[in-house]
């Protein structure tokens, strides 16, 4: 339970989001008091004081709509510089691209020895349906009482795994889920966790790693997509990886050799371009059909059953760290900390 007792020290971090946004004439926007209300609210919840939970505002507080891959490192060395101080961590973020911070918090630390829970709400704390206390409240007994030890989204009484996470309801309570894995655990009457599928705990470190601005794209497929769309975005000067969300199993158009030779052209260029299905739930398995061998023969890498979130960041954070395209292609679907199925990774 969220007791008044608990021995354990909890940051809560507040990044911005819908939980702590009050209305303005343009719709929602932050609200700089958004702290002291809440711990208003948690007093009033448990009764008295709470002791053990820290309050911290990243400022600036943004809709994370806003967010780009340099709040990532903000939001790490935040976490970094409190590590040894605190049993858990609760980030309050925006819930549009919660599932990229959450992937892209994971690839920074991989392994970690304490839980790191992002959540947030789709109607503001202060409004009277708000699901922000319930989102925050089983947040904070899972941070507190449960052996977790990585990135994750607790979201509606579903725990998943931050990495496998996806926004895949734009208005509904239940916002989140994770296709591609169990849900980690599910808070109902009681707490039940898949002790099973959590990752195990492992000295945190934080990995180096320097953004670069607009170094990763992302493109669709559609039926009827040509090759000078195609161009376009492979001529972006900044681009160095470009994730293709392909159809199926990983198939691609293969009747236009010109945009297969564009491809082709982009790899040898050192671009990376990884292909990953648009379908929520399943795999690229590139080989079953021609069309998706085509891809891979003009040199796409499969990025197994990633999440787009998960393939967007960890390709930020390689080209970030330097790696190059060899290496890039040689490890992109290797598992850093339970984003993909292994026995995926080379099909
Ligand atoms: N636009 C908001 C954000 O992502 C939506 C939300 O928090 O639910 O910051």
């Amino acid at each position: 339970m969220l007791a008044a007792n608990s021995t354990k020290r909890i940051l809560v971090l507040h990044c911005g989001g819908t939980i702590g946004m009050g209305p303005t004439s343009e719709g929602y926007a932050t609200l700089d008091d958004f702290g002291s209300r809440l711990r208003q609210r948690l007093r009033d919840h448990v009764g008295g004081e709470l002791p053990g939970v820290d309050i911290l505002e990243l400022t600036p507080l943004i809709d994370s709509a806003n967010m780009v891959p340099d709040d990532w490192t903000r939001i790490a060395c935040a976490l970094k510089a409190r590590w040894d101080d605190y049993d858990g961590f609760l980030l309050l973020h925006g819930t549009d691209t919660m599932a990229y911070t959450a992937s892209a918090l994971s690839f920074l630390f991989r392994r970690m020895d304490k839980p790191v829970i992002l959540t947030g709400s789709q109607i503001p704390l202060c409004e009277p349906r708000s699901d922000a206390m319930d989102n925050l409240v089983n947040s904070l007994v899972l941070a507190s009482n449960y052996p977790i030890a990585e990135v994750c989204i607790c979201f509606h009484g579903r725990l998943l795994r931050g990495n496998r996470s996806i926004k895949f309801k734009s208005t509904g309570f239940d916002a989140f889920d994770s296709p591609n894995l169990p849900w980690l655990g599910k808070t109902g009457i009681q707490i039940e966790l898949r002790e099973d599928l959590l990752l195990p705990p492992a000295a945190a470190e934080m990995q180096t790693c320097q953004f670069i601005d607009g170094a990763v794209g992302v493109l669709q497929l559609y039926p009827g997509i040509s090759h000078h769309f195609f161009s376009a975005a492979l001529a972006d000067a900044y681009l160095k990886a470009l994730v293709i969300q392909s159809y199926g199993v990983g198939n691609g158009p293969n009747r236009d050799p010109e945009l297969l030779r564009m491809l082709a052209g982009a790899v040898e260029r050192g671009i990376s371009i990884v292909n990953i299905t648009r379908c929520p739930q399943g795999s690229v398995l590139p080989l079953t059909y021609a069309t998706g061998a085509s891809l891979a023969k003009a040199g796409a890498i499969s990025g197994a059953d990633l999440t787009l979130e998960a393939a967007y960041t960890k390709l930020h954070v390689l080209l970030g760290q330097g790696a190059s395209r060899d290496a890039i292609q040689q490890t992109f679907a290797e598992p850093w900390c339970g984003e993909c199925t292994p026995h995926l990774a080379n099909p």
